[in-house]
């Protein structure tokens, strides 16, 4: 772990293949995917959209599996030229990038239709693995239990952590860790602009953004307008009950666009019983966050993990070590880093000169039949 400032610590977690946080979680699926698919004699075709982290966290875990095809959607030229250099520069015959005319939303209108066309989602074996994926917020607990043994001496100490935060599944992890009896004090939700979950723990308002009012930012892996975890750790605050919670994130939801619990007295458990606090940064206090932590300890972070550091200076406590978590190395943003330091980041040796290997890439118009008719086509 490295040093933020004398009681802040930042747990590193993004030495993997496409160097996010992601990959830890993801390499486990992956293996257990050729496991299982093996054991049952079967074959699964994962199908998604990606604006850059998910999507080659996913084909680097996958790739030469037996069993395993991955088809990953992006928006064309829209990922950062290291993000592309990453993913199309996989020759894997298992995995598929197909770049798509359009946007992010273009990509994820195609993946719902295929999703709801039943039919072929049997007959060709689609799959995601998305952030909702069990077996991937599982694996993240891991990090809480690690961090917890390397700030603290004795059992008897408490640690909290801040977590970047988009879907709610890395911090999900943290309060799943905390429910299994590890002494975590706070779980400290960072958000951008993209504030969702930051309101709803100031609030008790849970209010899903419309894609117009999603905020494009420069951490882009946390734009979320709603945040697809979140119902677990809601199914907790109501005391599980499976009813009210369906009731809240089904029809409330899509009738209203918001639930409001602000007056429900379990909502103070959010913050007293499960430890829960919250915050938002922007893009100037991502610079300045950058810029402080680069001039006082050397060290390089993320935009994601500049989101982290920024709100985790609002909850320190003595005694209680803070521990961020760094989600993304900061060469997968580098924009934002030479904005605020003038420099270009630290390349990882393995990366050099990834953007000039030879790339394999489907482009294609924003349609979902010739989507379709491409997977068909490599499918046999
Ligand atoms: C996915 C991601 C996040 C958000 O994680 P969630 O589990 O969706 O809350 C934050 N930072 C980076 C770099 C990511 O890739």
């Amino acid at each position: 772990m490295g040093q933020a400032q004398p009681d802040m610590f930042l747990e590193a977690l993004s030495n993997g293949p496409t160097l996010a946080f992601k990959d830890m979680a993801m390499q486990l699926l992956g293996n257990l995917f050729e496991y299982e698919l093996a054991r049952r004699g079967e074959a699964l075709n994962i199908f998604g959209a990606t604006s850059g982290d998910t999507g080659s966290a996913a084909e680097y875990a996958m790739r030469g599996k037996k069993g395993v095809r991955v088809f990953m959607t992006s928006p064309n030229g829209r990922m950062s030229p290291f993000q592309q250099a990453q993913m199309f520069s996989l020759l894997d015959e298992n995995i598929h990038n197909i770049a798509i005319e359009g946007v992010f939303d273009d990509c994820q209108d195609i993946v719902k239709a295929v999703s709801n066309d039943l039919d072929f989602k049997r007959q060709y074996k689609i799959g995601t693995v998305n952030s909702i994926n069990w077996a991937r917020l599982l694996a993240q607990v891991v990090y809480y239990f690690a961090g917890y043994f390397q700030a603290t001496q004795s059992n008897d100490q408490k640690a909290s952590f801040t977590v970047p935060s988009g879907n709610f599944g890395n911090v999900c992890a943290g309060h799943v860790a905390r429910m299994m009896g590890l002494p975590i004090d706070r779980l400290v939700v960072a958000t951008n602009e993209n504030d969702v979950l930051d309101e709803f723990f100031r609030t008790g308002i849970y209010r899903v953004r419309g894609t117009a009012d999603t905020h494009e930012t420069s951490s882009p892996s946390m734009d979320i307008s709603k945040a697809s975890n979140f119902e677990r750790f809601v199914f907790d605050l109501l005391g599980r009950d499976a009813v009210q919670t369906k009731a809240i994130f089904g029809e409330g939801l899509s009738r209203q666009g918001f639930f409001d619990l602000s007056g429900d007295p379990r909502f103070a458990q959010a913050a007293t019983t499960y430890g829960f606090d919250s915050g938002r940064s922007t893009h100037a206090d991502r610079l300045k966050t950058i810029q402080q932590v680069f001039a006082n300890y050397g060290v390089m972070i993320d935009t994601h993990t500049a989101d982290g550091v920024k709100v985790a200076k609002e909850y320190l406590k003595p005694q209680v070590p803070m521990i961020v978590l760094e989600t993304a190395l900061p060469i997968k943003f580098a924009a934002t880093i030479v904005e605020a330091l003038g420099r270009q980041p630290e390349r990882p040796p393995q990366f050099e000169g990834i953007e000039a290997l030879p790339k394999r890439v489907q482009v294609m118009k924003a349609d979902v039949d010739l989507v379709k008719a491409y997977i068909q086509q490599h499918c046999d």
